[in-house]
């Protein structure tokens, strides 16, 4: 079957459109015809790996999936052969004490498919029959694709970890990414006003309009520290939701009022840096992280793309051959919301 794969970690030059075995199923999965695949900027990170990070290779890249099912392994219930399906990305144990509490993103063995193991860029992969979710006629697979690990990270942040309540004021740092562009939707269906984004130029912010944002800056015309002070009536905001990192902490923890909160699911722009301490303790702030979210979590956020009240936002839908291709375009930040591949 034709795959999106690198042999070695490194660059964007050893990733390879070839061909490579189908998988085999284990009992609890099943095989899943891919119908659409969308591109994460963890797919980056895995190509270029990490100290510990140890994967079979050649590695099938692509976090996020939806298809048919066409086979199902001897344990599996509920599903079967012909069956339309999004798939949550998380995956976990199902026995441990996190587990049984419900926190699955927490999981003693957790991992996320495509980055631990083989995951989406394929024309078949091998799935957990617990990672499914049936997927409605009325929603696309590249929706379902593109929606699938963004929206459960940020609503997890925002709502279940940041408690995001009405009324509240959400300023999001950065206009175009899957995640931001999914928080600013989530953000406007918790009630959040007015909602603040911060990005890098008209397009991305005049999507950002159009998916709910109330204040726009663009960060190169204009100090957006300062501006939040001043459209804040230097209060600052409620909440940030910074996932940038080095290049933005400082300003986003001073933007928050006091007692507010900043959410991070992760840095687009360098995760090793020092803020002023005195941030935190004098404005008496919390710093709340979290990656992934649990099946209850999946499952709600889906639900609210199947009906259509949260809408993935899609830059193009493209040949799984041209993976090689999509993954430098990610990488070049000229992306507004997911690039998806079809097999
Ligand atoms: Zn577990």
């Amino acid at each position: 079957m034709k795959a999106v794969v690198f042999k070695q970690h490194g660059p964007l030059d050893n990733v390879e459109y070839t061909d490579i075995a189908e998988p085999e199923i284990q009992p609890h999965e099943v095989l899943l015809a891919v119908k659409a695949a969308a591109l994460n900027r963890l797919d980056l990170w895995v190509l270029a790996g990490w100290p510990g990070l140890k994967l079979k290779l050649p590695h099938v890249l692509g976090s996020d999936g939806a298809g048919v099912v066409t086979a199902v392994g001897a344990e599996v219930e509920g599903f079967a052969v012909g069956d339309r399906v999004a798939v949550n990305p998380s995956l976990s144990c199902g026995r441990c004490h996190y587990c049984i509490l419900g926190q699955d993103n927490l999981c003693d063995k957790f991992a996320i498919l495509g980055e631990h193991v083989d995951g989406f860029l394929a024309e078949y992969t091998a799935v957990p029959a617990r990672n499914l979710l049936p997927l409605p006629e009325q929603t696309d697979f590249a929706d379902a694709a593109a929606a699938s690990l963004v929206f459960v990270t940020a609503w997890h942040s925002l709502i279940e970890r940041g408690h995001l309540r009405a009324g509240e004021s959400v300023l999001v740092v950065g206009a175009g990414g899957g995640v931001n562009t999914a928080a600013i939707q989530i953000a406007r269906l918790a009630g959040a006003a007015p909602i603040y984004v911060v990005g890098s130029n008209e397009e991305k912010l005049e999507q950002a309009r159009a998916l709910g944002a109330d204040v726009l800056i663009n960060r190169n015309e204009t100090n957006w520290g300062k501006a939040i002070y001043e459209a804040t009536n230097r209060q600052g905001v409620d909440i940030v939701v910074d996932n940038v990192g080095a290049a933005t902490y400082h300003t986003s923890l001073r933007s928050l009022r006091k007692g507010g909160r900043l959410l991070t699911v992760g840095n687009t722009a360098g995760a090793t840096f020092d803020f002023d301490n005195r941030l935190i303790f004098g404005k008496h702030l919390t710093i709340i992280g979290s990656t992934m979210g649990p099946t209850a979590d999946y499952k709600e956020v889906m639900g609210l793309v199947f009906n259509g009240r949260l809408q993935p936002v899609i830059d193009s839908i493209l040949p799984l051959s041209q993976g090689p291709d999509a993954l430098r375009t990610l990488s070049e930040n000229k992306v507004i919301g997911k690039l998806v591949l079809t097999p």
